[in-house]
């Protein structure tokens, strides 16, 4: 005999809510390779509408392809060294080259695009009251001399080495985030990202999983540079890209190491990539460019506690997924 339920009156702010659910979201560096794939993700929900801003320079139209023309999606040719005039709710700030080729190639622009990049999009971000979320990386902690790293660890970096216009560069890029936070309220979030791989990396970029498996797919030798016991951990990109919209969506500022703990040796990981791909293939030794970190592996704890979230897919896992791909593009079809 109890009365039924009146249906509950929707107050006026959750009204309005429901008319502006959409989510424009830019996501600088968006045709690169974190990038897209992160692109990818952020298209699968119907209320986003994104937004990438990419001057080509390491990334391509072809990694977006198949959101040109879609009408969420637009594509707009820019430098984040110039001012960017664009009405968004949320703002991925990628933009930066990754490979160390290529970010010495032109280090006094990797340093502008590091510095006035982040500049303008923190600018950006105060006009229009964004959160935004900076993509640093793990070379803010130089050669570390604490191993796994935490991100209390404050780094052994050389300020004027041939690496510094990236390492120093996203220094300062962490440093102008929590001034824009401190002074003027702006939402920050900072992911200090470790090596990650997979499909859509550059072949010919020069960084260590794509150069092993372009070899061994070409049958050339792995070029272990000496003396190949530095280590890395290496994530692979549909964990990193739930790390960061996890990290985007969730409470705190960061900054939060998003990395695969799982850490190989160079030479470790030229067995692998034999014993997987091409168990012919030799393995040399060559030489190594100055200032390369020895070690490196993420203590994650952070991420874990304070984002529920820890890597699912192991390297012996991940490398036959980014061998199709590579396969595909250099039209090497496995033989039987
Ligand atoms: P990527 O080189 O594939 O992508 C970078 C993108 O930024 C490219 O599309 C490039 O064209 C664009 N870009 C470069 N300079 C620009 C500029 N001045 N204006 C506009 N666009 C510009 O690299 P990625 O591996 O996808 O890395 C993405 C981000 O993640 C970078 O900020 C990088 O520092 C960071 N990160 C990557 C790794 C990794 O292992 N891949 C590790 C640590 C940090
Ligand atoms: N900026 C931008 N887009 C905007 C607002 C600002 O690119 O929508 C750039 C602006 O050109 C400036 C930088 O962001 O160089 C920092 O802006 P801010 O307003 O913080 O500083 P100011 O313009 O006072 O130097
Ligand atoms: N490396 C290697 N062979 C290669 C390319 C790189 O042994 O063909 C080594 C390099 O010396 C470094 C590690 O792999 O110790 C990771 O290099 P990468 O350029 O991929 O990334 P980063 O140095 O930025 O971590």
């Amino acid at each position: 005999n109890s009365a039924a339920k009146a249906p509950p009156t929707p107050s006026p702010l959750r009204f309005s809510k429901f008319f502006q659910s959409n989510m424009r979201i830019l996501v600088t560096g968006g045709a690169g390779f974190i990038g897209s794939h992160l692109v990818d993700r952020l298209m699968e929900n119907e209320k986003n509408e994104v937004i990438v801003a990419d001057n080509y320079f390491t990334g391509s139209k072809d990694n977006l392809k198949k959101w040109i023309g879609h009408p969420r999606f637009e594509l707009i040719r820019h430098d984040v060294t110039e001012p960017l005039l664009v009405e968004v709710d949320q703002i991925y700030h990628l933009a930066c080259p990754a490979s160390p080729i290529f970010y010495k190639y032109n280090p006094v622009k990797t340093i502008k695009t590091n510095v006035i990049g982040t500049l303008n999009m923190l600018g950006l971000a105060k006009r229009v009251g964004a959160r935004i979320l900076l993509t640093s990386t793990s070379e803010v902690y130089g050669d570390p001399l604490i191993h796994p790293q935490t991100e209390s660890y404050w780094g052994n970096v050389n300020p004027i080495g041939v690496r510094s216009c990236y390492d120093e560069g996203k220094r300062v890029a962490e440093t102008l985030m929590f001034d824009y936070h401190r002074q003027h309220g702006i939402e920050i979030r900072i992911a200090r990202i470790f090596n990650t791989y997979g499909p859509r990396m550059n072949i010919d970029d020069g960084r260590v999983v794509s150069n092993f498996i372009a070899q061994a797919i070409r049958n050339e030798p792995l070029t272990v540079q000496a003396p190949g016991t530095q280590t890395r951990s290496f994530c692979y990109v549909s964990d990193m890209v739930d790390g960061l919209i996890r990290l985007m969506e969730g409470e705190n500022t960061g900054p939060i190491n998003i990395g695969n703990p799982g850490e190989f040796t160079m030479i470790e990981l030229a067995e692998n990539v034999k014993e997987l791909i091409n168990p012919e293939v030799k393995i040399i030794s060559v030489e190594n460019t100055p200032d390369d970190p020895r070690q490196r592996k993420p203590d994650i704890t952070k991420a874990k506690e304070l984002l529920g979230w820890e890597p699912k897919i192991k390297l012996r896992d991940g490398l036959p997924l980014m061998e199709e791909d590579f396969r595909q593009r250099l039209g090497v079809p496995r033989k039987n």
